[in-house]
């Protein structure tokens, strides 16, 4: 079996580029010719394979789409199997709605309910800010600790804040839409 050029060996394991399943068409770089580009979606691979130009084991993504896609499998490599399924690729590029602010299946109550407990968790920051303002005179560690709840608090009220931005727009939505539509002149 002769040695394939790494567009050629792209193309017998990826008819359609993983990411953008757009039918295969690559553009080969680099000094050692191992890296394909999808000339669709401007995704990037690479893989040491190439060079051997026999067999394709495994391929990294390096650029990810030009919309973004992939942009969670940056850099990271995996068996030609795992790119081959877009089941896979979509597991690892849909992010898990849990670790969100809020989804569009967050309802109104849900949210109020955590930006009540932000603001709980900041009440008692401010009451233990007090605390820790004695206890720098005692340790010097102390500073590293205000420092690092400063920054909890911080986040906290960014939480909040981007959470009512929500509840302002769900708001303004509703009203827009109840509202009479524009008479035309
Ligand atoms: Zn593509």
């Amino acid at each position: 079996m002769g040695k394939l050029k790494a567009d050629e060996l792209m193309l017998k394991y990826f008819p359609r580029c993983p990411l953008c399943q757009a039918d295969g068409s690559y553009e080969v770089s680099g000094m050692l010719k191992d890296y394909v580009q999808c000339r669709s979606c401007g995704a990037k691979f690479e893989s040491p394979d190439f060079i051997g130009g026999k067999e394709l084991k495994k391929l990294t993504l390096w650029e990810p789409c030009a919309d973004g896609k992939g942009t969670e499998l940056k850099r990271k490599k995996f068996d030609v199997k795992f790119w081959q399924d877009p089941k896979n690729i979509e597991a690892e590029t849909i992010p898990d709605k849990s670790k969100l602010l809020f989804s569009e299946e967050t309802n109104e109550e849900e949210i109020k309910q955590k930006i009540w407990e932000d603001m709980n968790n900041l009440a008692m920051h401010e009451s233990g800010t007090a605390w820790m303002q004695v206890g720098t005179f005692l340790t010097g560690s102390a500073t590293d600790q205000m420092t690092a709840s400063g920054f909890k608090a911080l986040i906290d009220q960014n939480k909040i804040i981007i959470r009512q931005n929500e509840l302002i727009l769900r708001t303004l939505q509703k009203i827009l839409t109840a509202l009479p539509p524009e008479k035309e002149n």
